[in-house]
């Protein structure tokens, strides 16, 4: 379990294409939540939309706000996109990479998310990047090299001294919004083969470090014994997220862990 690796457990909402600025507002004025910020840390990547609302009204909190994604440039002709350095200069402190959702509706790749990966840390944010199967994938029992080739092509070139503000979470595609959850055994053995092969990037130690989260329909009737898992740090939080009442029971629960 986390606490007994010195391991924080962090909460991190993932509100996608959700909330206006109102009930952004009316959602962060609720999040009246306590918790020990030396055991869990909250995590809120909100619309780029919603992001100014949210670190303004987060400024004297605990709750950290990240992006959910981020060009690799820092700046040029790339219309539509944000950068690394626009995010850094409003204060995000996250961003969410490789999410499956962008994976398959806009073309990101382990490449890409590889390039986004060196231009979030040269800039100093955190990133959260995701790994994942298909449910075909699982079936023809090949979990374990997607999510290997995953990590290995993602996170390329990466030196250990940013391994401080890499956060990998797992999060099957067949369990994402579709209230179907990995079992705790599936979702620690495959958190487990990702520490190992984090280990193989960098060192059994750097890996020991590295909080990894779990991913699809966590909710808290079901986050308990997920966040209790040896290798499993956490979750990446979708639909669950964007009810107050929820986030806020999910926080003290890993509170209590
Ligand atoms: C997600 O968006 O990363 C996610 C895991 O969604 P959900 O919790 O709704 O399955």
């Amino acid at each position: 379990m986390s606490v007994l690796n010195k391991r924080k457990i962090l909460v991190a909402g993932n509100w996608k294409m959700n909330n206006n600025n109102k009930e952004t507002e009316a959602f962060l004025e609720n999040l009246n939540v306590e918790f020990n910020n030396e055991k869990v840390e909250v995590l809120l990547c909100v619309p780029y939309t919603n992001l100014g609302v949210a670190l303004n009204l987060t400024k004297n909190s605990n709750v950290k706000i990240g992006a959910q994604n981020c060009h690799f440039k820092e700046n040029g002709a790339y219309t539509g996109e944000i950068s690394p350095l626009m995010l850094k200069e409003i204060g995000a402190e996250y961003v969410i990479l490789g999410h499956s959702e962008r994976r398959e509706y806009f073309n990101e790749t382990d490449e890409t998310v590889n390039l986004k990966l060196q231009a979030v840390l040269k800039n100093e944010l955190k990133a959260v990047v995701c790994v994942g199967e298909t449910l075909k994938q699982r079936e023809d029992k090949i979990t374990k090299e997607i999510i290997s080739m995953q990590l290995k092509k993602g996170l390329k070139n990466i030196l250990e001294e940013h391994v401080k503000n890499i956060i990998i979470a797992y999060e099957p595609i067949w369990a994402i919004g579709t209230g179907k959850t990995a079992s705790k055994e599936q979702a620690q053995e495959v958190c487990e083969h990702i520490r190992n092969v984090l280990g193989e990037i960098f060192s059994k130690e750097k890996a020991e470090e590295i909080l990894i989260l779990y991913g699809g329909s966590v909710k808290a009737v079901n986050c308990e014994e997920i966040f209790k898992q040896k290798d499993i740090d956490g979750g990446l939080i979708g639909g669950a997220s964007l009810n107050v009442s929820e986030f806020k029971e999910m926080i003290s629960i890993a509170n209590g862990i």
